[in-house]
């Protein structure tokens, strides 16, 4: 049986991955570790965590080694998927220590607490640990330059990127150095429900209920390849229950597009629905609003690896994705309300 840790479950990806483990995997007891950051939701778990299935709740930093290594002794921790992290590009622009905290820091003392874990219990061959990093590491391509893949040099541009940048070259220093059982994962943008809405999709279906302008940096140029967080949970498990311990994995969806032909599409896809009250057309709020600072043109992903290795591949087209992630935030309303102030 697995006793699982997963740190940062209160956020998007990590409520997400937590309620998608729970409902694969029942027999295992799941363990969030999270601080409960701005980002961070209880409610994301609320119906878990009532449900009383075999998931544990703790508030807790990932900064506070003495907190790890007896949270990890104590619930016997076999697996860890590390999610929790600062993780939005333009907060990071503007108060970076933060990123550097919980980002290098945390990371650090997540992996000093799991080695001398594993060391002391003699180093059991069937734990297991997934740093959960992202493509932006990478840098910025050109539309003519090949896809990211897991040899794909690092050149992070954000402070952002160059904390999550740092916190993968522990992880591998830590696997070299230490022969510790831990795999790396670079993914490209996700989406779907439970995203905190300072984040492009939720924030433009948010501003299009509310009626108001939708702000989108310089002239929405910008290419990103979307994937629906249900698929990159499907990778994570996939990654961390394979036998290809050590190994890095790039997990994208090939649904490259550009922002303003994105928030085009979820404009298109809400005035479909026929919501009364609505301005429509809903593109018409569209508003072009000065670029961020260092604005990384266009990521891309190549996932051969994973695809070859562990037959994964994106099950839902970015159409599918952003209808049921409008479909979510149109029932899930008081989720989002007291979140969505700006
Ligand atoms: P998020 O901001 O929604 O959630 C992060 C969670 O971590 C929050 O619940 C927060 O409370 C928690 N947290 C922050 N600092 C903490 C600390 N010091 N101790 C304990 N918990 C802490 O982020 P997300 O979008 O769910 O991203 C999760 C991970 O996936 C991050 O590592 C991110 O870099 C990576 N990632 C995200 C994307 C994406 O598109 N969202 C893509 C690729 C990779």
């Amino acid at each position: 049986m697995i006793n699982l840790l997963i740190t940062g479950g209160a956020g998007f990806i990590g409520s997400n991955f937590t309620r998608f483990w729970i409902k694969n995997n029942p027999k295992d007891n799941v363990f969030v570790l999270d601080k409960l950051s701005y980002a961070g939701n209880k409610k994301s778990l609320e119906d878990l965590l009532n449900e009383k299935s075999n998931l544990t709740f703790i508030k807790g930093d990932i900064c506070n080694y003495e907190l790890l290594i007896s949270f990890l002794e104590k619930y016997n921790i076999t697996h860890i998927v590390h999610l929790a992290a600062e993780s939005h590009v333009d907060r990071s622009i503007t108060s970076p220590k933060n990123f550097i905290d919980t980002n290098i820091n945390g990371t650090f003392f997540l992996l000093e607490a799991f080695r001398n874990y594993w060391y002391k219990k003699n180093k059991p061959s069937n734990y297991r640990f997934l740093h959960v990093s992202t493509d932006e590491v990478f840098g910025s391509l050109n539309d003519e330059d090949a896809s990211f893949n897991e040899s794909f040099p690092y050149n992070p541009r954000s402070p952002y990127s160059a904390s999550k940048a740092s916190s993968d070259h522990l992880v591998n220093a830590w696997i070299e150095t230490y022969k510790l059982p831990i795999n790396i994962s670079n993914c490209s943008n996700n989406f779907g429900p439970y995203q905190f809405p300072e984040k492009l999709i939720p924030k433009a279906i948010i501003k299009i209920l509310k009626g108001e302008k939708i702000p989108i940096y310089g002239k929405g140029e910008n290419i990103r390849d979307w994937l629906y967080v249900e698929d990159h949970c499907r990778a994570l498990e996939l990654i961390i229950k394979s036998e290809f311990i050590g190994e890095k994995f790039c997990i994208g969806a090939s649904n490259e597009i550009k922002n303003i032909d994105l928030i085009k599409l979820v404009c298109k896809e809400i005035d479909n629905l026929s919501i009364s009250n609505l301005r429509k057309p809903s593109s018409e709020l569209i508003e072009f609003v000065k670029d961020r600072k260092g604005h990384d043109y266009r990521y891309s992903i190549d996932s051969s690896k994973i695809k070859n290795l562990l037959n994964w591949e994106s099950k839902i087209s970015l159409k599918e994705g952003i209808s049921k992630t409008i479909k979510w935030y149109l029932d899930e309303f008081e989720w989002w309300e007291q979140l969505s102030e700006d």
